[in-house]
Parts: structure tokens; sequence; C-alpha cells
């Protein structure tokens, strides 16, 4: 199948589960995951009318953000060395992997001759598996209230990645956990700010994580395939 018809297809999916749940369509934005593809195929992805992308590598991320530029919202969704900050900071909008104070103060740093505010999600390991990154769920809320006195960090949301398994239930209780932390931080006021968005869901859970909340999926294989 085309990009437009892949496209058309998951829209519909998530238009479905978002009836489903009750929600409106217009909360949950599609990020292309374009790790597989080059930049000819990323520039089509934008051509039709995606702008947010997604890349997880540093290298071929600033290729095609040197190509691509001024057409597309840039989102880091990879795990992120602190020495590689200053390779993106003044390049990418979004953050997806923020799970450590030292990247933190290394984000803040390399910002500062931008002035430029970074959107960043708290990237939870909630699933808990050793393979995966991010902050354990009970150490969220003290790395948050952390959060607060860094001046160009702006934490918009939190992060997961779904574990490796086939049981949707074990998959939905993972996402419905991850809303369930944001909404406890904003009861708590645990940041000056209401922490709006949840970037969960992948090409295999995508219409889970929409049910659960989700206001970013990640999108890579399901509609880069064919
Ligand atoms: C690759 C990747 C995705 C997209 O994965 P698909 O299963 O191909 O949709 C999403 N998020 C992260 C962090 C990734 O590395």
């Amino acid at each position: 199948m085309s990009l437009a018809e892949n496209l058309l297809e998951i829209q519909g999916k998530i238009n479905e589960a978002c009836t489903r749940s009750g929600r409106n369509p217009d909360s949950v934005q599609i990020i292309a995951v374009t790790k597989y593809v080059d930049i000819e195929k990323t520039e089509e992805v934008i051509n039709i009318g995606l702008h947010h992308i997604g890349e997880n590598r540093t290298q071929p991320a600033l290729e095609k953000y040197d190509a691509l530029h001024g057409r597309a919202v840039w989102h880091f969704i990879g795990s992120i060395q602190s020495k590689k900050v200053k390779q993106i900071i003044d390049k990418f909008d979004y953050i997806h992997s923020l799970d450590r104070l030292s990247l933190t103060e290394e984000i803040q740093r390399r910002a500062e001759p931008f002035g430029k505010k970074i959107k960043c999600f708290i990237q939870v390991n909630v699933s808990g598996e050793e393979s995966k990154s991010g902050i354990a769920p009970e150490e969220l809320f003290h790395f948050v209230g952390e959060l607060r006195s860094f001046s160009l960090i702006e934490v918009v949301g939190l992060m997961t990645m779904a574990p490796l398994t086939e049981d949707k239930e074990e998959i939905r209780s993972v996402f419905r956990s991850l809303r369930e932390l944001r909404d406890q931080l904003n009861e708590r006021q645990i940041y000056p700010f209401p922490i709006q968005e949840l970037s969960m869901g992948m090409s295999n859970d995508y219409e889970i994580a929409v049910e659960e909340g989700a206001t970013f999926v990640r999108l890579g294989s399901i509609l880069l395939k064919g």
C-alpha cells in the first residue's frame, strides 16, 4: 500500500479508538517515525501532511533535519547520550527521553546560548523491564520536582514504551498507569504548569494507547511499510 493509504487506514483506526473512549480525534497527533527511511521518503511523509517527525539516532536525524528543516516539528524519541545533546539542542523541538538529572543539566547548559526552551517528555519505565530506559515510577515525582528549577526545560508530558508481550491487557495497564501518573502529578501540582501530553503507542499498540489517552502516537513500520 502507498503511504497515503496507510495513513488513511491508521487515521480511521485512531478515529474509532477515539469514539470508543469518548475522545476528540483532534487531541491525538501522529509522530511519523522515519528512522527506517531516507531523506526522500521522509520528504514524502511531510508532503502528505504529517508534520511531526521522530528520529531516534543523532546522525541520521541531523541529515534529515539539514535537508528538511523548517517543514516539520522535530522529535527526538530515542535514548540520548549527554555528549550528543549539543548536536541536536538547537534543532529539535521535543525530546521524549528525559530520564535523569545529568541529562537535564546538559540540556539546560547547551540550550543557554540559544536561549531556547526545549519541550521535554519524561520517559517512565512503567513496565519495569531491565532492558528499557526511563525513570522508575516511584522516582518520578521527586524528579519532576527537581525539574522546576531548570528555566529552559519545559516538561510537557510523559512517555513510555509498552512491554514486549502479546498480552493486550498488560499493555493497556502500562498505558493506563502512565496516564494516572500524569494526572497525579497535576493533582498534586508537582510542576508549576499542567502536564498535558502522553507520548505512547507504536505500530503494534497505538489503538490501545489512544483508548488510554495518548496525545502523541509514534508510528514507524505501520506507516512506512509496503
Ligand atoms: C522505532 C521507534 C518507534 C516506532 O516503532 P514502530 O513499531 O515501527 O512503529 C516508536 N518509538 C520509539 C522510541 C522508537 O525507537
